[in-house]
């Protein structure tokens, strides 16, 4: 693209963000000054987070936490719990710690400059290239799936992803404009998700449709090009469903390091690419019980992997586990179950029946 081109290529995307901006709770309106902590938090959950599913969340955040020091004297179970469905768990945990950090070391500012962003909890490359432009006015591109499919198209970028990622880096900071770079980086940002869509890109309503190389040869949707990848492996594991005479079911945290860090699980074997005998499942129960495999398998999907986790139910009498505590069914909510565990309990207590039938027989005896 050529460089006296760019002034065209700002001056379009800002009048087309100007009338066409999308009004989202974390973003300041014009002659508004913006947020430094509403465009940390929103950027932090947008993090593999869809804008319909995160403006909930960050309202609830805000509405309880309003400014980076309350969210800071929050603790890590009340956050967990907020951000439960969002995923990637770790995230909420660097997010608590960033605000301690900023609420204390910091004085309650965040830092102005992306490289310093970048050293805080939780701000990768994006978060803080997003933060330093929208709510300081730094030149710097926040490179994302959105950026990086407009940028692709925009200069008909034929090597494939990933390897073409520092090149469409490179040439994002060099398109970032001197004047208003947080409106222009947030422009790019709606631009990718309102008109360059995935499939059927609305090139017709494209500020940028006469600079475009991609729409030129009339084969948008064909960028970015990709290499192809492998299928997700399967790891398959099996969760003890441990019920306690009155009902409750046990559970217990996962290690703070790792997958799910910190989160509330019902306890299982490993997650691993063989599948497991119930033998091998039977040796490694929390508490001694008659486990019977429930039908059916709870499926759920990570970034890295396909897991596929069968369900088998306890009743005991066994009420001291080494690990883990009990809890209601009704008080499950409560506690900072991630998504793949909430649906382990929704297959486990779609049986009622067979597990009041065994309450009975055990409390009569056989
Ligand atoms: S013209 Fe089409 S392909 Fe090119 S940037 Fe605009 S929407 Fe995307």
């Amino acid at each position: 693209m050529a460089g006296m081109e760019q002034p065209r290529l700002h001056a379009s995307l800002l009048s087309w963000y100007d009338g066409n901006a999308r009004r989202l709770p974390w973003r300041a309106l014009a002659g508004e000054t913006p947020d430094p902590y509403h465009v940390w938090l929103s950027e932090v959950m947008l993090q593999q987070t869809t804008v319909n599913a995160v403006v909930p969340y960050f309202n609830r955040f805000i509405g309880r936490w309003p400014t980076v020091a309350d969210l800071a004297r929050a603790n890590q179970d009340q956050v967990l719990h907020a951000w439960q469905g969002l995923g990637y768990y770790a995230r909420a945990r660097n997010l608590l710690k960033c605000a301690r950090l900023v609420a204390g070391d910091m004085g309650g500012g965040f830092p102005g400059d992306a490289d310093e962003l970048e050293k805080l909890p939780g701000i990768g490359p994006y978060t803080a290239a997003a933060i330093a432009a929208i709510a300081y006015g730094q030149r710097r591109a926040p490179v994302d799936g959105n950026l990086t499919r407009v940028l692709a198209r925009l200069y008909a970028i034929t090597d494939p992803l990933p390897g073409a990622r520092r090149r469409i880096a490179t040439l994002a900071e060099a398109l970032m404009p001197t004047e208003r770079p947080g409106d222009f980086a947030q422009g790019l940002m709606d631009l990718g998700a309102a008109l360059c869509r995935p499939r059927r890109p609305a090139c017709e309503a494209c500020p940028w449709r006469e600079f475009c190389a991609a729409k030129r040869a009339e084969n948008p949707q064909s960028y970015p090009r990709r290499q192809t990848k492998g299928a997700k492996p399967i790891r398959r594991g099996i969760v003890f469903w441990a019920v306690r005479q009155d009902g409750a079911v046990l559970l217990r945290r996962r290690p703070e390091t790792g997958l799910l860090g910190g989160m509330m699980e019902f306890s299982s074997t490993g997650w691993r690419q063989t599948a497991w005998t119930l033998e091998e499942a039977r040796r490694m129960a929390p508490v001694a019980a008659s486990w019977r495999r429930l039908p059916g398998v709870v499926h759920h999907t990570f970034t890295h992997f396909h897991l596929r986790l069968a369900v088998i139910r306890g009743r005991t009498t066994d009420s001291s586990p080494a690990d883990g505590f009990w809890s209601a069914v009704e008080k499950l909510p409560d506690h900072a179950l991630p998504t793949v565990m909430k649906k382990v309990a929704r297959h486990a207590t779609s049986y009622p029946e067979a597990g009041k039938k065994a309450i009975r027989r055990k409390k009569s005896g056989p």
